[in-house]
């Protein structure tokens, strides 16, 4: 397909706001691809060239991407000004197509091929060391120039990390069923086994080429994450012991969700998939790198939202490395720990591992430990299939004396409850050690990548009021505020939750109370990255709502209540009086979580319905 074909596409889709004629328009795409073009499709309405664990980013700055544009308005029109016109509309893409729209009658372009335009991509992300934003911003004024305005629209927004069209993952995995079936049939699997390969491109590749058959035999291999399974809250002790017998308990630890991946001969693994060719052969290699007999492994370790941390872990990574295992994944939370007192430091502490630069230093002053909860393959065998108990004595059995003489590894303990009191007392014994509560597992259940349910139950401690948990809200925007706020530039913060069958943001809640002065600079300066000049096409905001600034839907904060709401003015829920829900004396616990994912409606109204009280 010619890239402006898929432009034309693209500009097709955003004329569209029903998630439906978005499907229809998408499975019609993807009807008229070659398989590994619906990869490459797939990568780029993401703003990427490859899926979000291989650590390859266009890292161009918008300052850089207005003198790009600068130096071909120069050719074209002297009088144009790419930063008035980019200060009026907030969006570099138009910007560009008007641009070069000036001219168009007497400009011959060169056509592109979809492939090309993926070949020049991924030269641009390959281009790294000194003089590296020079030499980038040569090949993308050279692109600009080749290129038809509709072209130069959409590359400019996949550069600049904007594409705005509105589309999810959600909606992809349906509009590939319907290209397929005509139905959302196949939907379910298809995202059962995206939860395993993480690679939305991949998964497009394998089912458009085999079938729902193909997909079905897609495993894991160790290197290339799954998505973590997640936990659901309970009001009391009692609805949990109705929801689980027996359950197997463990502490919950409050830090960052780090997969453990072992892994043998990635490269030799990955050769089908679009990217893997355009990876340097000694990838990732440097830290993680060991040699096992005539093999080569290495360590990974990826976050919840599939970023790879493996760098900003080399403790725990030099910890795993002496297990001296072939492959295996491990599902674990990385958390500050003091040695010398023997305490888990909080939450805040362990975030400042999260970093890219002065990590040996860093980590001096804060060292972290890994608590392995979970075992998802080993040695050639996924286990993801077997039961939760099953598991965990896998777990114990093999590594308990390793992880023993490992400094940094530390298996997660477990109790095997027999009633709800000694559950209650479970909890109380974690607490006092100081964690943030308990999870309580389904000993029969298997693990479930990126699924939500009551195999796995979290109890925390500390919740005021009347809300069973925490809300994980996405920021949409924020007000500049009064009196000594007006020096930030931010005074409240609009805060926002999912809506997956309108496959929305809506808003839930204004967040304003409780901060202090140094926290209002660092969400300015988190949140200046991802400001628009418009409001996003998939946010719901009533009008006396709406912020002084919107953001894009990057950052997500955690927020403790006193209670759920209904509300009149809140879109979250909305029912058919239009009433919707909101949160009651919202606070700020954790600014920007770092995590892909904010609670969604259903949850909301789950929670709702547990308040202590209801
Ligand atoms: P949610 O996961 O519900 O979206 P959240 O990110 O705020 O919300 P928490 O409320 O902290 O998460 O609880 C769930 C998280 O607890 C898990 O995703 C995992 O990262 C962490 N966790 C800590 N200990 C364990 C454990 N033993 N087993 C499973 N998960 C654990």
């Amino acid at each position: 397909m010619k890239f402006k074909e898929l432009c034309e596409c693209f500009e097709n889709i955003e004329r569209h706001s029903s998630r439906i004629e978005m499907t229809q328009i998408l499975s019609e795409l993807f009807s008229e691809l070659k398989v590994d073009e619906s990869s490459i499709v797939c990568y780029l309405i993401n703003s990427r060239v490859c899926p979000l664990f291989i650590s390859k980013e266009f890292n161009i700055s918008t300052k850089s991407l207005i003198k790009a544009m600068m130096a071909v308005a120069s050719e074209i029109d002297g009088q144009f000004d790419v930063a008035k016109e980019y200060d009026n509309s907030g969006d570099l893409g138009l910007v560009v197509q008007s641009l070069k729209s000036l001219h168009v009658s007497s400009r011959k372009y060169e056509e592109y091929s979809l492939e090309k335009i993926y070949d020049k991509l991924w030269e641009i992300v390959n281009i790294s060391g000194t003089g590296s934003s020079t030499q980038k911003m040569n090949k993308i004024i050279a692109l600009l120039r080749d290129i038809s305005p509709v072209e130069s629209k959409f590359l400019v927004r996949v550069l600049s990390d904007r594409m705005r069209l509105g589309l999810s993952g959600k909606t992809v995995l349906d509009a590939l069923s319907v290209c397929k079936t005509g139905t959302k049939d196949d939907r379910d699997d298809l995202e059962l086994a995206y939860g395993v390969c993480s690679d939305l491109g991949y998964l497009a590749n394998v089912y458009l080429d085999g079938g729902l058959e193909s997909v079905k035999k897609i495993g894991i291999i160790p290197g290339n994450p799954i998505m973590s399974m997640l936990v659901e809250r309970e009001k009391d002790f009692e609805s949990i012991w109705e929801r689980i017998d027996n359950p197997i308990v463990q502490p919950k630890f409050d830090g960052i969700r780090c997969q453990i991946h072992i892994v043998d001969d990635f490269q030799n693994k990955i050769r089908d998939r679009v990217w893997s060719k355009y990876l340097n052969k000694n990838i990732d290699t440097q830290q993680s790198f060991l040699s096992s007999g005539n093999r080569n492994v290495e360590v990974k370790i990826y976050s919840r939202n599939l970023e790879d941390m493996t760098d900003m872990f080399p403790e725990v990574v030099s910890s795993v490395k002496s297990l001296n295992l072939r492959s295996a994944v491990f599902d674990s939370e990385v958390i500050a720990y003091d040695e010398s007192t023997g305490t888990f430091l909080p939450f805040q502490d362990t975030m400042v591992r999260k970093r890219k630069y002065d990590i040996a230093n860093v980590a001096m002053d804060v060292p972290v430990k890994a608590f392995i909860f979970d075992l998802l393959y080993l040695n050639g065998e996924s286990l993801i299939v077997k039961p939760t108990e099953e598991r965990i004595k896998m777990l114990a059995d093999m590594l308990e004396d390793s992880i023993k003489s490992s400094n940094n590894l530390v298996l997660a303990k477990n109790w095997n409850v027999k009633s709800v009191k000694e559950l209650e007392s479970v909890f109380y014994e974690n607490v006092n050690a100081g964690l943030e509560g308990i999870i309580v597992k389904n000993p029969v259940s298997f693990y479930r990548p990126g699924r939500r349910s009551y195999d796995w139950i979290k109890m925390k401690k500390s919740i005021e009021g009347r809300l069973v948990d925490t809300i994980d809200v996405v920021i949409m925007g924020f007000y500049f505020g009064r009196g000594s706020q007006v020096d930030f530039g931010i005074g409240a913060l609009l805060g926002g939750v999912y809506d997956e069958k309108l496959d929305r943001y809506v808003s839930i809640t204004k967040i304003g109370t409780g901060i202090t002065d140094e926290q209002w600079v660092e969400i300015k300066k988190t949140l200046d990255k991802f400001v628009v000049k418009t409001q996003p096409d998939n946010y719901d905001v009533a009008r006396t709502l709406l912020p002084d600034v919107w953001v894009i839907p990057k950052v997500v904060a955690t927020v403790e209540a006193d209670e759920i709401t209904r509300s009149p003015v809140h879109k979250a829920g909305l029912d058919s009086s239009g009433i919707g829900y909101a949160l009651r004396f919202p606070r700020l616990v954790v600014w920007d979580r770092q995590k892909e994912s904010c609670t969604t409606v259903a949850e909301v109204k789950s929670l709702y319905k547990k308040q202590k009280g209801n």
